[in-house]
């Protein structure tokens, strides 16, 4: 979901942001010396730092059942990864996650997930989009942060991007947007200074290898770079 919107530029909300990041990233990492690198600990960090996310102005034009932007390109960190995967294994039936591993498998056989365009040329909804009823998320509770940053003030911009399959500026609080990605970001950099192979990812191609190797998680966890097929190298413009 990398659609752009402007950026926050005053130094106010810069020296917001920086103090928001150092706070989480110096929680991220004493939480990790203390208590290990599980995927427990990590669900544990998400979970605390989505509580204390600002909730979307009632200005934001984004509603149940209006998806054109689950039809783009989700970016996450490793962590958020694992930590997403692990709650669906933890909470999914047997035949749930059969279902929703045989979507993602079909995503990835119509193309390139980590490349923006085929997004945007082939309308590919995110497998976890429920296409067939209400247009709603399937792990909504889950979904990862730039999910949840992304939204927009009229829905008509969002939907004009979809039907022209192009980048298109999407009017934004950049203030909200900015204040939740940066999560994300926190995740990829403490991670890094752990040692571990970090970088962002594509959200499906990193559930793709989750769901077909079952050793992903921990392997990655143990230093080796799992995760390299996966990697988002730059935001590409049309
Ligand atoms: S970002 Fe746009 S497409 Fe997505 S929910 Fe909001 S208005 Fe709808
Ligand atoms: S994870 Fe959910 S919110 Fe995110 S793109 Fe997929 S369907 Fe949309």
């Amino acid at each position: 979901m990398d659609d752009k919107c402007f950026s926050p530029e005053s130094d106010r909300a810069r020296t917001l942001l920086a103090g928001t990041r150092d706070t989480a990233m110096k929680h991220l990492s004493q939480l990790l010396d203390t208590r290990g690198l599980h995927v427990t600990v990590l669900a544990g960090a998400m979970d605390r730092f989505l509580k204390s996310l600002v909730s979307l102005p009632r200005e934001a034009a984004c509603k149940t059942g209006c998806a054109w932007c689950c039809h783009l390109r989700v970016g996450v960190s490793i962590f958020e990864a694992l930590v997403i995967f692990h709650e669906i294994r933890t909470q999914a039936t047997q035949e749930g996650l059969a279902f929703l591993k045989q979507r993602i498998l079909k995503t990835s056989d119509r193309g390139d997930t980590l490349d923006e365009n085929f997004w945007r040329k082939s309308r590919c909804p995110c497998p976890f989009l429920n296409v067939d009823g209400t247009y709603h998320c399937l792990i909504y509770g889950l979904r990862p942060f730039s999910c949840r940053a992304f939204h927009s003030l009229d829905e008509t911009v969002c939907r004009r991007g979809y039907d022209l399959g192009v980048q298109i500026q999407v009017p934004c609080f950049p203030l909200y947007r900015a204040s939740v990605d940066l999560y994300s970001s926190v995740m990829i950099q403490v991670a890094a200074q752990k040692g571990l192979a970090s970088f962002q990812v594509g959200f499906i191609r990193a559930l793709e290898i989750l769901f077909t190797d079952d050793t992903a998680s921990e392997r990655w966890l143990q230093g080796e770079n799992i995760f390299l097929s996966a990697k988002i190298a730059e935001v590409t413009l049309d």
